[in-house]
């Protein structure tokens, strides 16, 4: 057997007491020909390896080069230099994998997270990205684990989908159909039986309709996958290939799905607050660090744990779109034309108005209820003034919309209705039509963008740098 090693983090608790301990990982630094920093991806924290002077021979020093792979035997001690409570003398050394100094593109120096992007093969052995990826981590466990403990079922809804129920010309074709030769109908347009099929097919932009489907069955219900947009919207918000979880639960109201929302959200970054704490003050350091480079009015007022406290210690703000409106045209900057895009009720929130509420107005999370009908999607439960739905959105301060749910519309008539009048097919939708048809319920739901939410408890700007390996357009490399 191979694999007798301690992992670092587990190793950094232990009491030095000369125990014996194997370790493996990847050289950081290695300093005076004795000193190695070794870190296994466990924790930021290296370990240092020392080397006693003459115990290994120059051939095999010299082959410890930054991101080399050793395997270390030795014995843990209390360490002579400071910044570390224990070390581990080496007493056997193997060098598994050789790293070429000369070409490895990662110096240990600080790199930008675009340089580091080019190299996101490598970049998980940096530091940075070794805390974002583990709270990433931590994140999906934390999204498990709450919804498991409350009886929902996690449903695996299909990646290929017939339906275009939901963003119209967002959506990647999957086809089989050759490009010289596109089988036709007599009038010119693709002919999709021919194709795999025997329909056009896309990628899923949401599971939220069979989600449906399992909610009106198990009750209690979430997914949890990939999803995918083919928007051609450049912003550090927007992925073409992201996460979402979406939970779908019979017999809730909007109330009922605020209260999920805000309770769900508060538990995995409590979880993450508890089980990741190294890596988010590390991140929160790093923040700090970068804001210091910015002029004083764009920096953030707190700092990262500061805001992760905040959210978790308050209610979130619940305001209807129509008192958003209004909070917005009463607005300084409303009326110093601070707003590039038109306020008037029944528009589209932009992100400057969405940031505004949350980062100036409020100060906080802010759920934002019963929007115009006309602004969003068929299936949200029309309210009785006729104009606007059971919608919420939850905006986040620096990303904006985190969350988007709704109340369902259960009534056939009044869903057919307005499937009719936004053009959605209710022929291709016999089968979710068939829930309102056998044993409808009130019932509700929402999605959540894995990626907004890492980005949000990373602090990190960018959401290329919170997925492993992002794709985004004219990008798809790795
Ligand atoms: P936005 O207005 O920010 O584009 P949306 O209204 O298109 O969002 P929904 O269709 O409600 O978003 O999707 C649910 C959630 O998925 C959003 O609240 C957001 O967190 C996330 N999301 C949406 N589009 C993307 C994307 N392209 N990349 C990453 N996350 C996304
Ligand atoms: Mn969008």
């Amino acid at each position: 057997m191979f694999n007798q090693r301690t992992k670092i983090k587990e190793l950094l608790t232990q009491q030095p007491e000369g125990q014996e301990v194997t370790v493996m990982g990847w050289v950081r630094t290695f300093r005076n020909n004795q000193f190695v920093a070794l870190n296994d991806g466990s924790t930021n924290t290296n370990l240092q390896v020392v080397l006693p002077l003459g115990e290994f021979d120059e051939a095999t020093l010299k082959r410890i080069t930054t991101s080399a792979a050793l395997k270390v035997t030795g014995t843990v001690i209390p360490s002579q230099g400071r910044g570390q409570q224990l070390e581990v003398k080496a007493t056997a050394l193997d060098i598994l994998g050789d790293s070429d100094a000369e070409k490895y593109p990662l110096q240990p120096k600080k790199h930008s997270l675009e340089f580091l992007r080019e190299i996101a093969h490598l970049r998980f052995r940096t530091n940075t990205f070794g805390s974002v990826f583990r709270i990433r981590h931590s994140l999906a466990f934390a999204i498990h684990t709450f919804f498991n403990e409350r009886g929902f079922l996690y449903l695996h809804t299909p990646v290929i989908t017939a339906s275009d129920a939901e963003g119209a010309g967002e959506m990647f074709r999957v086809t089989t159909l050759p490009f010289d030769g596109t089988p036709r109908n007599d009038d010119g347009s693709v002919n999709f039986k021919e194709d795999f099929f025997g329909r056009a097919t896309n990628l899923t932009v949401s599971g939220q309709l069979e989600g449906e489907l399992g909610a009106t069955a198990f009750g209690e219900i979430y997914t949890f996958g990939p999803t995918f947009r083919a928007e051609n919207s450049n912003t550090t918000r927007h992925l073409a290939e992201f996460w979402m979880i979406e939970p779908e639960m019979a017999f809730y109201d909007l109330e009922d799905n605020m209260n999920l929302a805000e309770a769900f959200i508060k538990y995995i970054i409590g979880y993450v607050m508890t089980h990741n704490r190294e890596d988010v003050e590390f991140l929160a350091a790093r923040l700090a660090e970068e804001e210091k480079s910015l002029p004083a009015d764009k920096r953030s007022e707190i700092g990262l744990i500061e805001k992760l406290e905040f959210v978790l210690n308050n209610d979130f703000q619940r305001i209807t779109y129509t008192e958003a409106i209004d909070i917005l045209l009463q607005s300084p900057a409303y009326k110093k034309k601070k707003f590039q895009y038109e306020v008037k009720w029944g528009i589209d929130m932009q992100s400057e108005h969405e940031r505004y509420l949350v980062e100036k107005h409020f100060k906080k999370p802010v759920i934002v209820t019963n929007y115009p009908a006309a602004i969003k999607s068929f299936y949200m439960r029309l309210n009785d003034d006729g104009k606007t739905v059971a919608a919420m959105d939850i905006l986040a301060p620096g990303i904006g919309e985190i969350v988007g749910g709704s109340q369902r519309e259960e009534r056939l008539d009044v869903l057919t209705a307005r499937m009719q009048e936004m053009g959605v097919p209710a022929d291709e939708l016999w089968w979710y039509l068939d829930t309102r048809r056998f044993g409808t319920v009130p019932h509700a739901g929402f999605g959540l963008g894995f990626e907004r939410m890492v980005q949000f408890v990373t602090g990190m700007g960018n959401i290329r740098d919170v997925i492993a390996f992002p794709r985004t357009p004219k990008s798809a490399e790795f």
